[in-house]
Order: structure tokens, then sequence, then C-alpha cells
């Protein structure tokens, strides 16, 4: 049986994306994206639901507020900057 984190996702899936949250998190200086705020999240700039991927290309540094006061895809064009430069991880 798969073992399942508080989400039901499987507990592989949720250490994949805590890692990965802490690579975004510690690329872009933990600093949310969006509004400046110390981020703890990190944001799909392309909504899954929209095709985006889970690469960190796709990911940026987001606070708490800005994560969850937007939906899927749903921020507005010029709310958003454009993607941060792809470096060496
Ligand atoms: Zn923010």
């Amino acid at each position: 049986m798969t073992r399942r984190d508080a989400y039901g996702r499987p507990a592989w899936a949720s250490s994949y994306a805590t890692r990965l949250t802490r690579l975004v998190l510690q690329r872009d200086g933990a600093v949310c994206h969006y509004c400046g705020a110390p981020a703890t999240t990190a944001d799909h700039l392309v909504a899954r639901s929209l095709g985006g991927s889970d690469e960190p290309a796709n990911l940026v540094a987001c606070c708490t507020h800005c994560n969850y006061s937007k939906g899927a895809g749903t921020r507005p064009a010029t709310v958003r900057r454009p993607a941060p430069p792809s470096r060496e991880w």
C-alpha cells in the first residue's frame, strides 16, 4: 500500500514537492515573486491546469498571501513579472 500524506497524495509526491519548493525558495532568496514579502511557498507561473510543468523554470517563490489569493491561472497578466533568468542549480 502506498503511504499517503495529509492531503491524500502519495508520500513520494509530497516529498518531491517539498524539495522543489525548497529549491525555488533558495534560488529566489525566499522573496515573493509578486509582492516582495518573505516567501514560504512556490507558485506555478503557468498553472498546472493550463499545462504548466513542475519544472523549477515554471516555479517562483511566493508568499502565502499571494499564493492563496490566486486561483489556478487567474492571476492577471499585468501583475506577472517575467520569469527569473534560469540559473545553474
Ligand atoms: Zn506575495
